[in-house]
């Protein structure tokens, strides 16, 4: 960079700076800012348009456009040309602006005089702001060093309405982190939580856009920018010995990015312009999200969250704003994040109230750990990262999916009446915990809890569960960065065994596939992995960890009982292959001299269709069985559980697969054998209702569900609840759920 490059644009930086810096009020320092904008430019209008809501830009100051016009000028996003650029996030810079597309004329402004506009959107790390406009009567398109300029002050303007410079006159001056914001998302775990912010990953926060010194802002960049390929460089290193070629390719593409030289020239040029070196990233880091935003191809996608990411360590360097910033994490926190991996979810142990993540996906591993540490957790909550600063308060509405950060007393109150019922309804559950599920008719359904690491344990005498159904020995497996070994398993599955204190515990061994991908299993393309290699496919391919899995479980039983359950078998081969497995494995540990289970039940999960029509044989064979409801409702419709698309198009109660139910049921009474339901619709009261009036007698289901599933069997009548269904499968209803709710209705 020369010595004096651009010096009109530095200096009208150092203008701002002392703006910035005056005492003044938040509308006299906008006012002030049009004016030295315009006065630097040589046009004759300046102005500034601020996002009052999400739709709709004020004129919050000018000069030269008429005085009556600020705050009173407003105009939706993509109104004019100003709402065009906002849009957008792209400049427009026109000589004859009165017949540029999308030109509106607003008398109050006097602006019908200008010919010249060059409109520049205030964005920042992907958020729209606002945007600033400069226009002159001459006739003519501005230069690009001109429109460089302004990109920078743009760019100030930005942090300076982040860092609440403009605060003081109307809502659109709020500083952004004060305002109260409502977001929808995605419920991942239901449950309701009250408590404040804490950032997985803490936001930089850059205080002094504008610098003096060039040289020394040119300085500190290069300084930050070869620590940051060292360390790069030590990560790939230490990635090429793990052998994990996924992570790899991340490296590789940070450091083709930390090497990059457009990259580094156009941070180079912005120092250049009077910006300092966190202020050149973070332009940098907001080009790339505003890309981002546009782009669809995924594989660019993750591309441009790599540069992101690189340029957030490149910030923390130069500001010292580390992971450790300090902070003190709150009493009651909710944690914040883009998105989470479950050992990383795990580390925070059971002090978290909640979790918010901006991506993630509700069959993603974090929502599994959320789900079996009973944590309220929502995904998809769009911009909550860059919204949410440490120690913000924060409502999750885990039910309706919603998030409000910084609510006002209103939402306040509503969110703790809430609150309040459900404890009431808690109390209500707690008083039945040690009373059977019986029906008002006399029938007794018994009910178990669902669960895979060890984190869910104390759930077990507390909620009233009479065993755990469902012992899922992945989850453990997914949470961990290495294969774990059989010593180390069978000491988890005895802890597991002594918390349950001599309740029957149904360990299901290990279902990997489909969404449960292990990241230390070399992973294969499969164009439907949910129909794919999974599940008792691979333990049967490969045996070597089913053996491992099914020795660890003989040793943990340390000879009381084992119960064992294989999951998604298809037909009655596999599942005899899979009992002379853990034949084997007991003759082997008869051999060694380890003690054998006082008594061995070994079942299947029915999660095809297919295995419902199995022979008689199978049915025999089997000690029991448990309908896997989640798969096979996918397999019955033909809807993947993990698409949002379809993921909630077709309803359990639908009358077909009732029917279908009805027939397990009828054929495991012809064969004496035993019969449970452990998907998700266990936990469901109404679904439970239903399942239990069809003929389940043993339902598995989430810990927090058992109260409620209990409280509405023990105050209803199954058979009546049975006749109710027949009746509306006779009068022809696709589902059964609104003549059962009708009915319920009666009943309360
Ligand atoms: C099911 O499919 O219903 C089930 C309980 O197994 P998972 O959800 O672990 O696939
Ligand atoms: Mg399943």
């Amino acid at each position: 960079m020369a010595d004096g490059f651009e010096p009109e644009s530095r200096k009208l930086l150092g203008r701002l700076r002392d703006t910035m810096a005056s005492e003044a009020a938040g509308q006299e320092r906008l006012d002030h800012i049009t004016h030295i904008i315009a006065d630097s430019m040589g046009t004759e209008v300046c102005s500034i348009y601020l996002f009052r809501d999400e739709d709709t830009l004020e004129l919050c100051a000018t000069e030269g456009l008429k005085a009556e016009a600020v705050h009173e000028t407003r105009m939706r996003i993509g109104e004019g040309l100003v709402g065009r650029v906002a849009r957008t996030g792209t400049i427009v810079n026109t000589a004859d602006a009165p017949s540029a597309k999308g030109f509106r004329y607003m008398p109050e402004t006097g602006e019908e005089i200008y010919s010249s506009f060059l409109g520049i959107p205030i964005q920042r790390l992907g958020d729209k702001l606002g945007v600033l406009v400069v226009q002159s009567k001459q006739a003519r398109e501005f230069s690009a060093d001109e429109v460089y300029g302004l990109e920078v002050v743009a760019m100030v303007l930005a942090e300076m309405t982040e860092l609440g410079k403009f605060v003081g006159e109307g809502e659109a001056m709020a500083a952004r982190h004060q305002q109260q914001v409502e977001i929808h998302c995605t419920t991942a775990q239901e449950g309701v939580a009250d408590g404040h912010v804490w950032l997985h990953e803490p936001r930089v926060v850059v205080t002094n856009p504008i610098a003096e010194d060039p040289h020394r802002e040119l300085k500190r960049l290069k300084e930050a920018v070869d620590t940051l390929r060292v360390s790069v460089d030590e990560m790939l290193n230490s990635a090429a010995t793990g052998g994990d070629t996924e992570h790899l390719q991340v490296l590789e593409a940070y450091r083709m990015f930390a090497n990059s030289k457009g990259w580094m020239r156009r941070m180079e040029e912005d120092i250049g312009r009077g910006l300092s070196a966190e202020a050149a990233v973070e332009k940098e880091q907001s080009a790339a999200r505003a890309r981002m935003s546009q782009v669809t191809d995924p594989y660019l996608r993750e591309r441009l969250h790599d540069l992101d990411d690189l340029s957030n360590r490149l910030l923390r360097i130069l500001t010292g704003q580390g992971k450790e910033t300090g902070a003190e994490m709150p009493h009651d926190p909710i944690l914040i994040a883009r998105n989470i991996g479950p050992a990383e979810l795990l580390d925070y142990g059971n002090k978290l109230r909640g979790i918010v993540l901006e991506e993630g996906s509700v069959g993603s591993h974090a929502a599994i750990v959320a789900r079996a540490l009973a944590i309220p957790l929502v995904i998809h909550a769009s911009q909550i990262t860059t919204e949410a600063l440490n120690g913000d308060h924060i409502l999750i509405d885990g039910d309706t999916g919603t998030v409000h950060l910084r609510p006002d007393e209103t939402v306040v109150g509503a969110f703790r009446d809430k609150m309040a019922m459900q404890a009431k309804a808690q109390e209500r559950y707690a008083s039945i915990r040690d009373l059977p599920a019986t029906s008002k008719d006399g029938q007794t359904v018994s009910l178990h809890m669902n669960a895979g690491l060890l984190a869910d344990l104390p759930s077990l005498l507390g909620s009233g569960a009479e065993g755990v159904g469902l012992f899922r020995t992945e989850l453990q497996f997914l949470v961990q960065s290495k294969m774990p070994q059989r010593a180390e398993l069978s000491a988890q599955y005895q802890r597991v065994l002594n918390a349950a204190q001599g309740r029957r515990v149904v360990f299901r061994t290990l279902d990997i596939g489909s969404d449960k991908v292990l990241p230390y299993m070399k992973t294969i393309d499969e164009p439907n992995p949910a129909l794919g290699w999974r599940a008792i496919r691979v333990g049967l391919d490969k045996p070597g960890v089913l053996r491992m899995q099914l020795q660890a479980l003989i040793r943990a039983a340390n000879g009381g009982p084992l119960t064992v359950m294989f999951p998604f078998i298809a037909q009655l081969s596999e599942f005899t292959a899979a009992r002379a497995e853990v034949d084997k494995a007991m003759e082997r540990e008869r051999r060694l001299g380890h003690p054998l289970p006082s008594k061995l039940e070994v079942g299947a999960m029915l999660e095809t269709p297919s295995l419902a029509f199995a022979s008689k044989k199978f049915f025999k064979d089997v000690h029991f069985l448990s309908v896997g409801g989640n798969d096979l409702k996918q397999f019955f419709f033909a809807a993947d559980r993990e698409n949002e698309l379809v993921r909630r198009r077709y309803d359990t109660l639908n009358v077909s697969f009732l029917s279908f139910l009805e027939g397990i049921v009828e054929r495991c009474a012809d064969t004496d054998t035993a019969l449970s339901f452990c998907g998700e619709d266990a936990g469901r009261p109404i679904e439970a209702l239903c399942l239990a009036a069809i003929g389940f007698r043993s339902l598995s289901m989430r810990p927090a569900s058992i109260g409620p599933v209990k409280s509405l069997i023990r105050r209803t009548d199954l058979s009546a609840v049975r006749k109710v269904i027949w009746d509306a499968r006779h009068r022809g209803e696709q589902s059964a759920r609104a003549a059962v709710m009708d009915y319920l209705r009666t009943q309360s």
